[in-house]
């Protein structure tokens, strides 16, 4: 199984995730993150981080964009890239697992050092926590 996209759409889908960056509310921390989530069919869903004065309260962009694509009807997703100011930056720990949720292949397109990078969510969370290890009592 692998959702690795072509060079352009990846290119495509990390502006889409810079574009939302620009909505970014991170007043606190100043680091603003966007992320956008891409469909098998081809639609995509954006996500900021939203901080809160109430710190522990924050989202993350990629729960944000996941969120948008589930109320919209779309669960299939097959990639979701993030942007950030940062020289390199991946989903943080809880992201990954929100993300593993949707499918171990999900290709992460992140840029590292200037280049944009695409991993599955699988390799960048090793024997992620899915719903058929839950033991039904
Ligand atoms: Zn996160």
């Amino acid at each position: 199984l692998t959702n690795l996209l072509h060079a352009t759409e990846a290119q495509h889908l990390y502006e889409a995730a810079r574009e939302a960056m620009a909505n970014s509310y991170a007043p606190y921390s100043k680091f603003a993150v966007g992320a956008a989530v891409l469909t098998f069919d081809e639609k995509i869903y954006k996500g900021v981080n939203v901080e809160n004065a109430s710190y522990g309260l924050t989202i993350c962009a990629e729960r944000i964009a996941i969120g948008n694509s589930i109320t919209n009807g779309n669960r299939d997703i097959r990639a979701i890239a993030v942007c950030t100011r940062a020289a390199e930056a991946t989903p943080c720990g809880a992201c990954r697992q929100f993300i593993y949720e949707f499918g171990p292949g999900i290709t992460i397109v992140y840029m590292s050092n200037g280049i944009l990078v695409q991993k599955t969510i699988a390799e960048l969370l090793p024997l992620g926590f899915d719903g058929s290890m839950l033991l039904h009592l």
